[in-house]
């Protein structure tokens, strides 16, 4: 299954779907069949109402796909599968060996490969869509950098989650760009603030479950600005794989439906390399995993 949020030229407001080949079906449609309690008004309520809410969904999706009237997917504006994430996300740092080197260099760091991983987090402020538009303030930051990482949908609450039951607490998978302000992540020490700009989480373009995406550690992922490769790799070298992640960041904290992770980044940004490169007026980031999809985002100065 493949959930999106989308959007009509006759109506703005995000709404949840199902997508099906080249068609997106609406849950508002779909639930017309029937649905016990609330009509998800947006993905993140269907993650929250749990298993047998997602089962349902599935039912009807696979029911409708023939006979229901879908929106093309052409015509349809792409959110974030989830916009408004209820609380900040978090992120993985230095999660694969040949970025912890690269990003230690390139401060002139003792290279250090965590034992523990290194977590912070991101605004929820930072989401936007898929092939939006970021939009940067050149008063605020000369240094904008990418990260293709694989984002984690929580679907099962949970506190100290045991690794051998972590990915059962999975909803699904989506693209996230970890965009990143290097000049502001270095100024304040701490990495929130640069990591937590407007628009600085392009994600989506669709949340795919569980059943479907396989196994998360055997993915290829890749970033491309103006379609040259800066980053390629497989998550197979992730230092904490997800279930490692699940059960370090749930220990005495309890991870909710619709949490989002940002399970880190491999070699090749900007940061790392020589001459150091950064996101300019105008360039466009290809951000991909397999399985998933590719977020295209403009860099806009304003
Ligand atoms: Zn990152």
């Amino acid at each position: 299954m493949k959930y999106a949020s989308f959007s009509l030229s006759s109506d703005t407001t995000p709404r949840p779907g199902v997508v099906c080949g080249d068609q997106v079906f609406e849950f508002a449609t779909l639930t017309a069949a029937g649905w016990r309690g609330r009509v998800p008004s947006s993905l993140l309520e269907l993650v929250q109402q749990g298993p047998e809410a997602w089962q349902a969904m599935r039912e009807l999706a696979g029911a409708a796909s023939s006979s229901t009237s879908g929106h093309p997917l052409k015509s349809m504006r792409w959110h974030a599968p989830i916009p408004r994430p209820a609380k900040n996300i978090f992120c993985l740092g230095r999660n694969y060996v040949a970025h912890a080197e690269e990003a230690a260099r390139a401060r002139g760091q003792e290279v250090k490969i965590p034992t523990v991983p290194v977590i912070f987090t991101k605004a929820p402020t930072t989401v936007s869509g898929p092939f939006d538009d970021i939009q940067v303030d050149r008063a605020v930051t000369q240094q904008v950098d990418w990260e293709v990482e694989v984002g984690v949908v929580i679907g099962r609450a949970g506190r100290d989650i045991p690794r051998a039951d972590a990915l059962s607490h999975v909803f699904g998978y989506t693209v996230i760009n970890d965009l990143t302000a290097r000049d502001l992540q270095q100024q304040h020490i701490q990495w929130f603030k640069g990591k937590s700009l407007d628009g600085f989480c392009p994600m989506g373009p669709v949340v795919v479950t569980t059943d479907e995406f396989g196994d998360p550690q055997a993915k290829r992922i890749q970033l491309r600005v103006n379609g040259a490769t800066k980053q390629d790799a497989s998550t197979a070298n992730m230092i904490f794989p997800v279930d490692a992640i699940i059960e370090w960041l749930s220990k005495g904290l309890t991870l909710e439906a619709g949490d989002v992770i940002a399970t880190g980044t491999p070699e090749g940004v900007g940061m790392g390399r020589t001459p150091q490169e950064f996101l300019r007026d105008g360039d466009v980031v290809e951000t991909e995993v397999e399985g998933i999809g590719t977020l295209r985002n403009r860099i806009v100065d304003r």
